[in-house]
This record gives structure tokens, sequence and C-alpha cells, in this order.
């Protein structure tokens, strides 16, 4: 298998698709796939369990929160969010630092006054908080706490009093450990960091359930999924099997410490080599807030980008295109990416230096 560091859908880890591929018949003597099977049934409540349990095992997440499964990716989360949390409030503050928060800020304009906390004239740092203007009467303070396409990543969680703070994590969930409770709600779309496009996971205090807008579509009320554990309609069933397996494995793993502890190690591989080429590759973003997950960067000289494309495939080193508004490179290393790989990559960025450096 190549190295792939796409960001998202992203590489997945070669057990968990190895045992994936030995159910997709029958999945333990039921003589049928997940697929294929209700999820009303005793054997589809359990998988659903199984990801639960090891989710609150893995985040240490209390029973004041609710866990729900979810379609219509983080997306949908953009307009979720306003209609569920603002209840009689009219404003909602918004931390800018990269375009997914930008987007979701542009959503919730929709629904109420959206007060911009702070926005960098670029997208590749977070200004310090100093300069913020946090509203007192705001009804949530959102923020993206790893912006997937700059590589902007928070080094630590905002202190917002006793203004709920809500955070996109589609791309660093479960990465790292955190504390949940500083949070009130979390979501992530599952084809990072835990499984395959389809799913997306929010986790919400209870106490922010049930204030949602009247016009609220009903998929998107949180009462309504809380309340019938996230199976009013038919769930993403396959999706939500896989993350289940991704949890099992990543308990096996050694949960969350193991998981930071190797992702630390991974992107120091690959800084390292970006500042060890003196300038050859540089990053765009603001050495604080680094993020683990996605590295930007770029050539020096610009002329050189197709050729390192080319010779990076020939390696089997693959999805390491830019997003178009950054350009040149990015590495995205979710927890099933390989340290293995970003040695690799690490390797060929000098060979390429040494190569190609007039
Ligand atoms: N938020 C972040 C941080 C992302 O990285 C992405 C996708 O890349 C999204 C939101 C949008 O996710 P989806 O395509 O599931 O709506």
């Amino acid at each position: 298998r190549k190295f792939n560091f796409s960001p998202g859908p992203a590489i997945m880890p070669e057990s968990v698709l190895k045992k994936a591929a030995d159910e997709m018949l029958n999945y333990q003597g039921t003589g049928i796939s997940v697929m294929e099977m209700s999820h009303r049934s005793k054997e589809f409540e359990a998988i659903l369990k199984g990801a639960d349990d090891n989710l609150r095992k893995l985040l240490n997440i209390p029973d004041t929160y609710a866990i729900l499964y979810l379609q219509g990716g983080a997306h949908y989360q953009f307009s979720a969010i306003p209609l569920n949390l603002l209840g009689d409030k009219k404003k909602a503050d918004y931390i800018i630092t990269g375009s997914w928060s930008e987007r979701a800020a542009k959503e919730a304009e929709k629904y109420c006054e959206v007060n911009v906390v702070t926005k960098p004239t670029k997208f590749n740092t977070i200004p310090d908080k100093k300069e913020w203007k946090l509203s007192p009467d705001a009804a949530y303070v959102y923020m993206c706490d790893n912006e997937t396409i700059f590589g902007v990543e928070f080094p630590d969680i905002p202190d917002t009093g006793d203004i709920p703070l809500v955070a996109d994590m589609s791309s660093n969930f479960l990465s790292r450990p955190f504390d949940i409770t500083k949070f009130g709600l979390v979501y992530a779309c599952a084809q990072k960091n835990f499984g395959m496009a389809g799913l997306t996971i929010v986790v919400v205090r209870k106490d922010l359930i049930g204030n949602a807008r009247k016009d609220t579509p009903m998929l998107m009320d949180y009462k309504l999924q809380f309340d019938s554990r996230s199976l009013y309609n038919t769930p993403s069933t396959y999706c939500i099997y896989i993350a289940a397996l991704i949890f099992d494995w990543m308990v096996e793993q050694g949960g969350l410490e193991a998981f930071d502890k190797l992702n630390k190690e991974k992107s120091k591989t690959i800084y390292d080599a970006i500042e060890n080429s003196n300038g050859f590759f540089y990053s765009p973003v603001d050495a604080k807030c680094r993020s683990r997950m996605n590295i930007p960067f770029l050539a020096k000289d610009t002329s050189l980008e197709k050729l390192f494309m080319e010779e990076a495939g020939k390696l089997d080193l693959i999805g390491l295109q830019g997003h178009r508004s950054v350009g040149a490179f990015r590495a995205s290393i979710y927890n099933a990416f390989p340290l293995e790989g970003c040695k690799k990559l690490a390797t060929f960025m000098k060979d390429f230096q040494e190569k190609h450096e007039k």
C-alpha cells in the first residue's frame, strides 16, 4: 500500500480494513454483512453501544454529555449549531482562523448576528488573545481547533468563561487527549481521523440540548437525535461500524496518550525536514500554532513543484498536493498514518534538495 497523505478521505488503519474485509460477507456468524443489517437489530445496537462505550473511554466523556451520530458531514453542523444553540440570544462569537471557521461564520449569519472575535489578515497564525473581542451576550463562541487547509492548530483551549465553547475538530479529533468539559460542544466528521465519509459525531453538553429554533429541520434538532439515540431515521450504519472498529483499534494502541506521543513525533519528523533544508522548503505557518495533522509547505523555487510531486509519486508518497488556496504541498498525517511514511518523506525531501538545488 502507498503512503497516502490525503487530507480526507484519508488513510485508514490497515488492520481495520482487513477486519472489515474479513467480516464483509458474514458479520460474526449472522450470515449477512453489516451493510445489509437493520439498524434496529440487536447486532447493530451492540455495534453502536461498543462505539459509544469506547469513545467515552477514549475521551473520558462524562454522562453530562451526549454523543450524537449524524449525517450531512461537518457542513451540516455549520447550520445545526446556530439553530440549536442560539436559544433566545441574537448573537454568536466566531474566532476565524481559516476557511472552515470562515465558512461556518458565513452560514451562521443566516440566523444571527455574528461577532468576529478575531481574524488574522493572513490565515497563517492565531492572533494574540489580548486582541480578541469576545462579546458578553453571545450564545456561544465558535472555533475550528485545526484548520485543515492552512495547517493552523490551537495550542491550547481558549477560556470563554460561562459562554459555551463550540469546536470543529474535524481534522484533529482523537489525535490527543483534551478536557471535554471545557467545551459546550465538539464535533468532527469521520473521514479524517475515525473512518469513512458519511458520519459526523457531535459531543454536546446535555443542558444545551432542547433549545432548537421552531423551524429547525427535524434531523438537525439535537433533542430529537438525542431522544432517539441517533436512530430516528436510518443512520449511516456502515460508517458507524467502521468508526467502532477504529475506536477498538485506538484503545488497543494505548488510547489518546499513545496517539499524542506518536503524532508529535510524526509531525516533528516533517517539520525538522522543512527547517533543516535552510529555506529550500519552508512552512508558511507561525511556529506557535503549526498543526500536527496537516503540514503545508512550499519550495523556494516554485518551478520545482511539479517535479517534486512526480518524484514523490514514484516512491509511493501520494496525496501531497497542497490546497489550491495555499499551493505547493501539504502532508496530512492523521492517526492512521505511519511514522515510517513521515520518515520516508523526510528522506525524500533531503535527497530531492541535494539533487535539484541550484
Ligand atoms: N471542517 C474542517 C476542519 C474540515 O477539514 C472539513 C473538511 O475537510 C470540513 C469542516 C468539512 O467537512 P465535510 O466535507 O464533512 O462537510
